[in-house]
């Protein structure tokens, strides 16, 4: 395919949350008309496009108008239904493929392809009836239960010890597929983020190391203070092996876990850019967001290059409110007189606990200077 060029063309993105709003941003810097197909009248991206296409994500005459509308064709987020991607697949290039999304919305799907891929990822059994339950080995407690489709952010996870609570748990989730994940000791949580093209030229981002709150990421640092070069290797190996498994096209997100003996073994994917990858709009020199549109419009992938040393603070909701009640926006006049401070909101209208708001990245020259400015920044965010 002939690249799209840029000022010439229009990209759509199914999804109108916050990561459809940094493509859509990322898109109009290069030129780009966007247009965002969402199912609710406001939305993040929807706000920022040139054109908002109110209609369910299986509802042909909505897809039918964005294929009018649109050279090419992303998704912000994996839960969107295969089928809407391929239907668009038959008029427009789609990016990434319905095939590839797919394997990411279930759990045991995605932990059979990198076990095909060769990647090792956390002992673990499926479970999809009362034979698989019984059936399950010992040696898995205490573990984790998870839905196989429909997880994030912690949602649809049960910590069980025996197999008893087991048998409690999945009652409890109402007895959908699910798979029981082995409790792994954690080092620490990494993420590698890698943008593939067409042409199969793959690039990634450095290591970034996360922490998460309540199963919600709340910092990622780049560089990973914790990780040694020879783990950071292992790393971006292993993403760009996932990727390369499934012909990929686009930017996917490998999430890992460190684990205390040393092993690093993989966690999940995410077909799009990813929480773990906003530090790179103010610490990269090509943020994650626009390597989503190069691979979407088949413009040229370059190595990004880290020019800064960089914390991202995620913004909940929580922020908004303290004792006294809320919500009430944070001192941001004063977050902002720190040095180094990037913030991004995603034009949420309404606060409430655990929404992701933003994100507030620090950059600085040194990992030690920007993990002191984050500190402070914590601190005036209460
Ligand atoms: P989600 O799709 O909700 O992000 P994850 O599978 O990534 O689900 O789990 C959320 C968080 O729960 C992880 O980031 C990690 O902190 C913790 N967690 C998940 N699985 C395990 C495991 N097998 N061992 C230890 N901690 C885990
Ligand atoms: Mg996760």
């Amino acid at each position: 395919m002939a690249a799209l060029l840029p000022g010439t063309a229009t990209l759509g993105v199914l999804g109108g949350g916050q990561l459809g709003r940094m493509f859509v941003h990322a898109a109009q810097a290069l030129g780009y008309r966007c247009v965002v197909l969402d199912p609710d009248a406001v939305s993040p991206a929807g706000a920022v496009a040139e054109k908002h296409v109110q209609a369910d994500y299986l509802d042909p005459v909505g897809l039918a108008q964005l294929a009018r509308d649109c050279d090419a064709i992303t998704t912000e987020f994996e839960n969107v239904p295969a089928v809407a991607l391929e239907t668009l697949a038959n008029m427009r290039v789609v990016a990434p493929a319905a095939a590839a999304v797919a394997v990411c919305q279930d759990r045991a799907v995605e932990k059979a392809h990198f076990e095909a891929a060769g990647v090792p990822c956390a002992p673990h059994a499926v479970i999809t009836n009362e034979i698989e339950l019984a059936a399950v080995d010992p040696s898995l407690l205490p573990g984790i239960l998870k839905t196989s489709r429909l997880g994030y952010d912690g949602k649809g996870q049960v910590r069980v010890a025996t197999a008893a609570e087991l048998a409690v748990a999945w009652e409890g989730l109402k007895r959908v597929a699910c798979v029981l994940e082995q409790l792994l000791p954690l080092k620490a949580e990494l993420s590698v983020i890698v943008a593939r093209g067409a042409d199969g030229r793959t690039v990634h981002f450095p290591v970034q190391q996360n922490l998460h709150r309540g199963g919600i990421l709340a910092v990622t640092e780049v560089p990973a203070p914790d990780v040694p070069p020879e783990v950071e290797k292992l790393a971006i190996a292993a993403a760009r092996q996932v990727a390369e498994a499934l012909g990929y096209v686009g930017v996917l997100c490998v999430e890992f876990f460190w684990l205390d003996d040393g092993r690093l073994v993989v966690n999940e994917m995410a077909p799009r850019p990813h929480n773990s990858g906003h530090w790179t709009m103010n610490g990269s020199d090509v943020s994650q967001f626009e390597l989503q549109v190069r691979a979407l419009a088949g413009l040229p992938l370059p190595q990004p290059r880290q020019h800064s040393a960089a914390v991202m603070l995620n913004l909940l909701g929580d922020l908004w409110f303290t004792d006294e009640g809320g919500p009430t926006p944070p001192a941001w006049d004063r977050v902002l007189a720190l040095p180094g401070t990037h913030l991004h909101l995603y034009g949420k209208a309404e606060a409430r606990h655990g929404r992701k708001m933003g994100h507030l990245n620090i950059t600085a020259a040194t990992p030690e200077a920007a993990h002191a400015v984050a500190l402070d920044a914590a601190r005036l965010l209460g």
